[in-house]
């Protein structure tokens, strides 16, 4: 049977009976366009971080445009960002008609290099996109500082990072507005698409809750900008209500799934060989992804098909040298960690209920391969 890296199918079995009690709730409630799941899951998810607000809206790309539209963020402006993320990042500032500008990312977390930001900042730079990468936050203090100086908003890309901390403090409580994405495979995934807007000022809150009901305040009637139709649904929103509940323990188990990966794993790793995970000062790390770094990783995986092992890699390709982005005019070369990492960079099977014998048989061929190099 084939390990896959990813499978939400041994938690469903766990919890059917909540996830389908829920399915029942929506049904029988009468309401199924922002009902009382919506409302429910918005006011439980800010309470979990201790925000005032939280707007629940169809998906993290759009949680990232709405967020940056309700920050004030359009054309001819400019996002500071990473192009080592995941290319909806990317796509969301694309899509409020912003310019993405790219910093590099540190090669030993893979997070953004909050050193190079103060360069990238111009007359037209309006905001800073930190993305809390794999499930560890970006250095926040030095992103603050520059946001003071400079007058510019901060957005966390929290799509990763349910529940990490960074100095005792939650991921998606450290900037101006938090975007979410409860797609399936993040540390709270729905079944199917979700995604949320944090925020302590009402003001951002009451401008994403605009945009995502067609620009609509009262029925029927756009007054302001027209937004778009981009509502979290009330089915996933009340599924998340159970699984916002049981966050704490998915994210201890994932933590048991790193640690013995990086117990059993740990006598392997070498300078220029096989690089584990390291976990930046100050913070606390969800693991969303277990990624791993070595510079044969092509060869490694194509060995692992052999023990029916699926990897992924998470990203092969830097965002700003994709085709769809030529328009950024990055040459290649200009992000030189970003584009290592690409080469280099590989994901092991992590998910709450990845069972110790599946682990196991994940390392043992792992360590098979990289003992046979
Ligand atoms: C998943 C993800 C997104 C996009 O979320 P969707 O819900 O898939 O639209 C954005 N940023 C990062 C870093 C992600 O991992």
């Amino acid at each position: 049977m084939t390990i896959r890296v990813w499978d939400y199918l041994p938690e469903y079995h766990d919890e059917r009976a909540d996830i389908l009690a829920a399915v029942a709730r929506v049904f029988e409630s009468g309401q199924l366009i922002l009902g009382p799941g919506v409302a429910g899951f918005e006011v439980e998810f800010a309470a979990y971080h201790g925000v005032r607000h939280c707007a629940g809206v169809d998906n993290g790309t759009n949680a990232i445009k709405l967020a940056l539209q309700a920050l004030g963020v359009g054309p001819g402006d400019e996002v500071i960002t990473v192009a080592n993320t995941a290319a909806p990042t990317v796509v969301a500032i694309d899509g409020t008609g912003a310019k993405p500008v790219f910093v590099d990312v540190r090669e030993d977390d893979f997070l953004m290099d909050t050193d190079q930001v103060a360069a990238a900042i111009g007359p037209r730079t309006r905001a800073l996109l930190p993305v809390h990468l794999y499930g560890q936050c970006v250095d926040m203090a030095p992103l603050h500082r520059l946001a003071a100086r400079h007058g510019l908003s901060v957005l966390e890309d929290c799509a990763q990072a349910h529940g990490a901390r960074h100095h005792d403090q939650l991921a998606g409580t450290m900037g101006d507005a938090a975007a979410f994405s409860f797609y399936p495979t993040k540390v709270l995934g729905a079944y199917g698409d979700g995604g949320a807007v944090l925020t302590s000022d009402e003001n951002i809150d009451q401008n994403v809750r605009r945009l995502r009901y067609y620009g609509m305040e009262d029925r029927y009637y756009v007054a302001q900008t027209p937004g778009h139709n981009s509502r979290l649904d009330e089915l996933q929103a009340e599924i998340l209500r159970g699984k916002l509940r049981r966050l704490d323990t998915y994210i201890a188990r994932r933590r048991a799934v790193a640690r013995r990966y990086t117990e059993a794993l740990g006598d392997l790793a070498e300078p220029g060989g096989l690089v584990l995970p390291t976990v930046a000062p100050g913070n606390e790390h969800v693991y969303y992804l277990y990624v791993v770094r070595h510079p044969r990783r092509d060869e490694i995986i194509e060995r692992l098909r052999a023990y029916d092992i699926a990897l992924n890699i998470s990203y092969p390709w830097p965002v700003h040298t994709m085709t769809g982005f030529a328009h950024l005019r990055y040459a290649k070369g200009a992000l030189p960690a970003t584009e290592r990492l690409a080469g280099e960079v590989f994901s092991l099977p992590m998910y709450p209920m990845l069972s110790p014998d599946r682990q196991q048989a994940v390392i043992r061929a792992l360590r098979d391969v990289l003992t046979g190099f």
